[in-house]
């Protein structure tokens, strides 16, 4: 019999009704475990969020809250080792792959530790985030304006994909329980296991308020209908959902504030004027073979576009393909495995579907299908090797500019010029990412400004920083993670900018001894 995972709601563990969901090992086929919302209070769940975990953490201030957060990010760094093996077991991923979401979480929670250590003492001794200078409203100095920045005094429900158990949690429960707001997570069904665990070594460490923190597992049904005007919504996954999301009630009529992170068809750009032998070239490749590869391509971040210089398009075709050819994929126990597998059979079906069509547009220049799977049975495993597509014709083929295949997929496309380069890159229609490579300064920062209205972030890659940059695919807290468009239009982290998603800005209009007193 597998684990049941309770789900943790009104301050206490609780188990759902029914008979639950299974979740898979990925690699071995495996039942897990079984995940069950079924007959939770949800009304009473949210309010005691509401009501307790959100007054507790409003009696702290920011440097308490900040501290909550390390005494977190401690009790995760004690409990790695079991948040490996839930990865290897229920995410079929190799360690490194693993890192991204665990690491990647504990180190993102420690960042906004810090980050809030930091703003309390720019703050003083004041409780009340100011925004701005006070303004005058007349020709009397002696009332003015003041914009002032509150916590919610709402819950955030945080829905979360199924490639980032870990990462996705704490990318958004750190600036929201750092701004005050208690945060409920729903996991995405497939990888909950990951969330509920760390979740759960969280609340037994007793770190948080009772109602700061808590996960349902299981079905979304019913958890929007809780939501009520002050409360926050906070959703990554598929833009099908999203819409739906958005049309909801509690959006479209309370205005609870939304946020949005949805799928994307990221591009990378080599810029004019590299030769086949420049570093630049060399970058591109690295980092193409890198983001289709980690974590099996299923990252909202992946390159799924190439754009090349028409006179390089073989040259590049051929090295992609040649360093995709060395990838061991299979099993992520085994050491000589680079890549891991795709979560489920639903996605693994979702890939291949997806690259029968992008097919219809381009031509096959690696086929994954001829990597041998190691320890791993094909009829069993959502193990599939990388495919590089390419067509000559970037214009024609609407297909690859629309569709994100959620696996190690990408196409190569050829560019005439800068400005063909930069207009192929739109047709995105609004992306998470664009890398450049280059090794011209002015033409990369033209280029990177062109294309900052249509992606949350642009990320130039030239010689200089060949060794210290973070990666194309790599989201880091310090920065904006979100898109426009189709990406979702959302904004994420950013450093103390995610604040300003979990809190109320108003504007108190007042004489000097009130404003002091602020
Ligand atoms: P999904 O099917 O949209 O599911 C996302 C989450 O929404 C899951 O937790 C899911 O729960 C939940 N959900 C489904 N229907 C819902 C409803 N009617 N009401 C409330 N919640 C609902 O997406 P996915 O397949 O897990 O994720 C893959 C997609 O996410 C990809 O397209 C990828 O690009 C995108 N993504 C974007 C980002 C980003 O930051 N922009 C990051 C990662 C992934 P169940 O699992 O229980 O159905």
């Amino acid at each position: 019999m597998s684990e049941r995972l309770s789900n943790y709601l009104g301050g206490r563990w609780q188990a759902g009704s029914g008979a639950g969901n299974p979740l898979f090992d990925p690699v071995l086929g495996t039942e897990l475990a079984r995940v069950d919302a079924g007959g939770l209070d949800l009304a009473g769940g949210f309010a005691f969020a509401r009501e307790q975990g959100g007054a507790a953490l409003r009696a702290l201030g920011y440097r308490e809250r900040a501290g909550l957060l390390a005494a977190a990010a401690k009790v995760l760094q004690a409990n790695r080792g079991t948040y490996y093996e839930i990865a290897t077991a229920n995410s079929g991923t190799v360690a490194g792959d693993s890192a991204v979401d665990i690491d990647g979480g504990i180190f993102t929670l420690s960042t906004y530790a810090r980050m809030g250590e930091s703003l309390a003492e720019s703050m003083g001794g004041r409780r009340t985030l100011l925004d701005g200078e006070a303004a005058r409203l007349g020709k009397d100095p002696a009332f003015q304006s003041q914009h002032v920045l509150v916590p919610a005094r709402g819950v955030a429900l945080c829905i979360n994909a199924f490639n980032f158990p870990g990462w996705g949690l704490w990318e958004k429960a750190a600036p929201a329980l750092l701004s005050g707001v208690p945060v409920i997570v729903k996991p995405a069904t497939a990888t909950a296991w990951l969330t509920q665990r760390m979740v759960r070594d969280v609340v037994e460490a007793g770190v948080l308020p009772p109602g700061a923190l808590s996960v349902v597992c299981g079905s979304p049904a019913g958890l929007l209908d809780q939501l009520q005007p002050f409360d926050l919504l906070s959703f990554t996954g598929s833009a099908d959902t999203a819409a739906q999301l958005r049309a909801h009630a509690a959006v479209s009529r309370h205005s609870v504030r939304v946020n949005i992170e949805a799928d994307s068809v990221n591009s990378a750009l080599l810029l004019p004027g590299e030769a086949p032998d420049s570093e630049a070239f060399a970058l591109l490749v690295e980092e193409v073979v890198r983001e289709m590869t980690v974590k099996s391509g299923q990252k909202c971040t992946a390159i799924r576009r190439v754009f090349v210089p028409e006179a390089l398009y073989d040259a590049a075709a051929e090295a992609i393909g040649a360093r995709l050819a060395k990838v061991t994929v299979g099993n992520p126990r085994q050491a000589e495995v680079r890549m891991g597998a795709l979560v489920s059979r639903a996605q693994l079906e979702a890939v291949r579907s997806g690259l029968a069509r992008l097919r219809t547009a381009a031509s096959v220049l690696h086929d994954g299908a001829g990597h041998a799977l190691v320890d791993a049975d094909p009829a069993v495993a959502c193990c599939v090797g990388p495919t590089l597509l390419g067509t000559r014709d970037a214009d024609g083929a609407a297909l690859v500019h629309d569709t994100e295949v959620f696996g190690p997929v990408a196409t190569v496309l050829p560019y005439r010029d800068s400005a063909h380069a930069l207009a192929l890159a739109r047709r995105g229609q609004g992306s998470l990412v664009a890398s450049l490579y280059g090794s011209d300064a002015a033409a990369l920062g033209d280029a990177a400004l062109a294309l900052a209205d249509s992606h949350g972030r642009v990320h130039v890659v030239s010689p200089e920083v060949a060794q210290s940059h973070t990666g194309h695919g790599n989201v880091m807290p310090q920065s904006i993670h979100g898109g426009p468009g189709r990406a979702g239009g959302g904004e994420e982290l950013g450093g103390l900018r995610a604040l300003g998603f979990y809190h109320r800005r108003s504007a108190i209009q007042a004489g000097a001894a009130v404003r002091e007193r602020l």
